[in-house]
């Protein structure tokens, strides 16, 4: 296939040249960092649109994107699929979907679960949301980059979903950290924690697969000093976007609001910033109740 690649940082690089490989021809723009081995490098977002069957974006943020389609749209060739793989806003992602559709294009918005370790190795998670066309064009690209793919229902669902899942992680990693803050302090040694909760009914994915704890439980950033794995910036990004999202459909998050809060005073007022999200524990041991 002909692909369009625009924004080739620490996730889109890793992305496109795995399209590469495969022998897709890969076409990437980005406004600071330069082409991967294997794709060639386009002078304009527009210009690696050109011809292209597919064009798939991987930014910052909503504002970005929305930036990114005016100059993506009208370069496009007619059925062309815009498929932007970014964790933004859902109203930004409904919004270039429609402009995309009213120009003649197909649209999806398919973010990722996994990091940088799993764009590399083409084992990302895909949540889609856009048309049953759109999907089933894109699904061999995303058999290439992930390892999973889920069409989650109309534009917009993708990010829906994305939001869901990580205000639940957020929230459940902070209640897995606050209870070995607590362990700590009544006496408990935090492998026994770990031994009963693992299996029992306060299990979960970050207790079980990314233990806040170091040395307990399978490796994790945990066991390298906090370095990410996913940072707490971006998880602050993901609350943010949830919490944005439920004020747009007045839904009642209040755990989410919760963990929003807690995350964004340790990224921004403490030392949290460039830390893994589990770093949280640490951040709870050193604290007193307030
Ligand atoms: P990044 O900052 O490394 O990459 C974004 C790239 O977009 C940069 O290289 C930047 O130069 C480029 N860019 C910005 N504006 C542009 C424009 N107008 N035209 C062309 N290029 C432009 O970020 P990343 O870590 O690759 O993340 C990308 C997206 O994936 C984000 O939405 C993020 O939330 C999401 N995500 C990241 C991770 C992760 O672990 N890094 C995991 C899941 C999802």
């Amino acid at each position: 296939m002909k692909i369009g690649f625009v924004g080739l940082g620490n996730m889109g690089a890793p992305m496109a040249m795995n399209l590469a490989k495969t022998g897709h021809s890969v076409v990437g723009f980005d406004l600071a960092t330069p082409c991967p081995e294997g794709v060639t490098a386009a002078t304009s977002a527009a210009d690696a649109a050109n011809e292209a069957e597919v064009v798939i974006t991987m930014l910052p943020n909503g504002t970005i994107l929305r930036a990114v389609a005016q100059e993506l749209i009208p370069a496009m060739a007619s059925g062309a699929v815009l498929l932007d793989c970014s964790t933004v806003d859902v109203e930004s992602a409904r919004a270039v979907a429609s402009q995309a559709e009213e120009a003649g294009l197909l649209a999806a918005d398919a973010p990722v679960s996994g990091g940088i370790g799993a764009a590399a190795a083409g084992t990302l998670t895909f949540m889609a949301g856009g048309s049953e066309a759109a999907f089933t064009k894109v699904e061999p690209l995303f058999d290439v980059m992930g390892q999973k793919a889920v069409h989650c229902g109309p534009s917009g669902n993708g990010q829906a979903a994305k939001i869901c899942n990580n205000m639940i992680l957020g929230v459940t990693m902070i209640g897995t950290c606050e209870a070995f803050a607590l362990a700590d302090k009544l006496g408990l040694d935090r492998q026994k924690m770990f031994d009963v909760v693992s299996t029992s009914s306060g299990y979960s994915w970050t207790m079980n697969a990314y233990c806040p704890a170091p040395g307990v439980g399978p490796t994790s950033p945990a066991d390298n000093d906090y370095q990410p794995g996913f940072a707490a910036d971006l998880m602050l990004k993901d609350l943010r976007l949830s919490q944005q999202a439920a004020k747009g459909v007045d839904a009642d998050t209040p755990m989410g609001q919760a963990a929003t809060a807690l995350y964004a005073s340790f990224v921004e007022e403490e030392d949290g910033a460039g830390k893994d999200f589990s770093a949280m524990l640490p951040r709870f041991v050193s604290r007193r109740r307030t």
